[in-house]
């Protein structure tokens, strides 16, 4: 899992936090990362709407 030294929880949409932080570049992400024990789901998108929208639609692997 990357480092997320910057990150800023900034909403939650059901287990998923969003938030934003910078990467290497200096350029702001908007990462959605899920909290589920054993799901470990992350991603970065570029606009706080596109972060949201994967939050929405995502579904925990659950064994
Ligand atoms: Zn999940």
């Amino acid at each position: 899992m990357p480092a997320r030294d910057f990150f800023h929880s900034v909403m939650r949409i059901g287990p998923v936090q969003i938030g934003t932080h910078r990467d290497r570049n200096g350029a702001t992400k908007h990462a959605a990362v899920c909290s589920s024990d054993g799901c470990g789901w992350s991603a970065d998108y570029s606009t706080q709407s596109a972060a949201q929208l994967a939050a929405r639609t995502h579904r925990c692997r659950v064994r």
